[in-house]
């Protein structure tokens, strides 16, 4: 699957053109999801992480409630494991 990062200015892919994995060690990431579902507990610390990622990201397009599920960010946006 083809994955694009969302990051403004950030324009790392997975494939290339021809659908070829791109071997730049780079993984992909979803926002951290935040609607509590049933058995589930959602902490305010992944509510504020998911918060830092909108902030990060830079994006005027996309709000706390409504991210799609599609974006994604890549690794190069992190360090050690954060933002
Ligand atoms: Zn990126």
């Amino acid at each position: 699957m083809d994955r694009t990062c969302c990051v403004v200015g950030c324009n790392v892919r997975s494939h290339d053109r021809e659908g070829k994995k791109l071997d730049n060690g780079l993984s992909f990431h979803r926002f951290p999801s935040w609607r509590q579902r049933e058995g589930s507990h959602v902490s305010d610390s992944t509510k504020q992480r998911r918060q830092a990622w909108i902030a990060a990201v830079r994006r005027a397009d996309i709000e706390f409630s409504a991210i799609p599920s599609f974006l994604l960010v890549c690794s190069r946006h992190f360090l050690s494991g954060e933002f």
